[in-house]
């Protein structure tokens, strides 16, 4: 099992995942992959930090190399993401300056340039411009026509599919994908997957619930059949925003200016081909009041992928799962409620359930919330096997 997800493997983008540090050559579990796509262990990093070294020791791309230096880096870019996110700040409105810097970087141990000069990890600004460009990207392209043509592409009927494998397999490929907004030191989605699941369990929640949380990300396994002009890129730089990001309903009037939690950006919302078309630039635009959740059009990602996959593959999760794996993304819905004049009286049920699952979604992304993947894999394997076994159509 570690060969195949284990920690050890989050750097590689190669099949083998025992890939040793190459400096010491060591296994370790305290593994840093650089933007350039190339992984160390930490105490290995440090050292070339402290010799003064400010490139990947493999391509010489320019890298800060400490990992604590990162690491605190990539928390205090969690907790302005993690506010920014909740609406507890303005940047949430799709302000983005509040999106600040951070205090300066310390200098390391015999550092002699600033820190502010290496490029790829001052950070912070690099993170903003591309989460900025993310949503922009996203809300520029995804339109009405974009949606009807990833369902089309992605479509399961009449037995057509893409490719058969297990969701073992599944997370294995997974490991190749980076995203793009998180490409450092972040977390691998299997780790991201599994301390959600976790969480969940220990919250006492059923083993449905359990197997959401642990396969809610999977539908990102779309980079395999992506490409740059659909926003489905699964490298460190490639557009991803018809794979992640948050969703909106399309063919109605777009998230806009007026202070919501959970809507972003919502100033690129006039770059949308479709708010300039007035029969679908009003509150229902293609809709009929109350027509219901599930008759809606959300902008395409992992997503609605995955729940179009598990009712295809007959997944047996009461309607609460799929819920929660079609609409997590769905902020302007669940938490903004943007919609409720396109909600049937049961829809309230689902929202109930999705938010539900997104405390544990979001509350569980921590660097230092160490996952045993190998002990903790025959325990949600026995839940895959119960809900959705063996080979699925992808
Ligand atoms: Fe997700
Ligand atoms: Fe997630």
């Amino acid at each position: 099992m570690a060969s195949l997800i284990g920690m050890d493997g989050r750097a590689t983008l190669e099949e083998t995942t025992d890939l040793p540090c190459s400096i010491c050559l060591l296994d370790s579990r305290s593994q840093v992959r650089l933007r350039c796509g190339h992984a160390f262990c930490g105490a290995c990093l440090k050292q070339c930090a402290a010799h003064d070294l400010a490139s990947c020791p493999q391509c010489r791309a320019p890298h800060l190399l400490d990992p604590d230096v990162l690491r605190s880096k990539i928390d205090e870019y969690r907790k302005q993401y993690r506010q920014w996110r909740e609406g507890g700040a303005t940047g949430a409105r799709g302000e983005v300056a509040a999106v600040t810097a951070p205090p300066a970087a310390k200098k390391l141990d015999g550092q002699c340039k600033e820190t502010k000069d290496f490029r790829d990890y001052d950070a912070e600004h690099e993170r903003k411009e591309t989460v900025e460009r993310h949503y922009r990207d996203m809300r520029t392209h995804q339109t009405v026509a974009f949606v009807k043509k990833m369902h089309a592409k992605y479509d399961f009927s009449e037995g057509k599919e893409r490719c058969h494998m297990t969701v073992q397999e599944c997370f294995r490929v997974l490991e190749n994908y980076v995203d793009s907004s998180d490409p450092d030191v972040g977390l691998p989605n299997i780790v991201h997957m599994l301390q959600t699941a976790e969480a969940i369990r220990a919250a006492g929640h059923p083993d449905w619930f359990q197997l959401v949380g642990l396969i809610h990300d999977m539908g990102k396994i779309m980079y395999l059949w992506g490409c740059a002009e659909d926003g489905q890129v699964g490298t460190a730089d490639g557009p991803q925003w018809a794979l992640g990001g948050d969703t909106w309903v399309v063919g109605c009037a777009l998230p806009s200016g007026d202070a919501r939690p959970g809507v972003v950006y919502p100033q690129f919302s006039s770059l949308n081909p479709d708010a300039r078309d007035p029969a679908l630039n009003t509150p229902c635009g293609m809709y009929e009041p109350g027509c219901g959740i599930d008759n809606l059009l959300f902008a395409y990602g992992h997503d609605e992928y995955l729940y179009q996959m598990c009712t295809a593959n007959g997944v047996k999760l009461p309607k609460a799962g799929f819920d929660m794996i079609r609409y997590h993304s769905a902020y302007p819905w669940h938490t903004g409620r943007m919609y409720d004049h396109l909600m049937k009286p049961e829809d309230h049920e689902a929202l109930k359930w999705v938010l539900e699952f997104n405390t544990f979604d979001l509350y569980t992304k921590d660097e230092d919330n160490v996952i045993d993947v190998e002990k903790l894999w025959p325990y949600y394997q026995g839940l895959i096997d119960k809900y959705m076994p063996g080979k699925l159509k992808w």
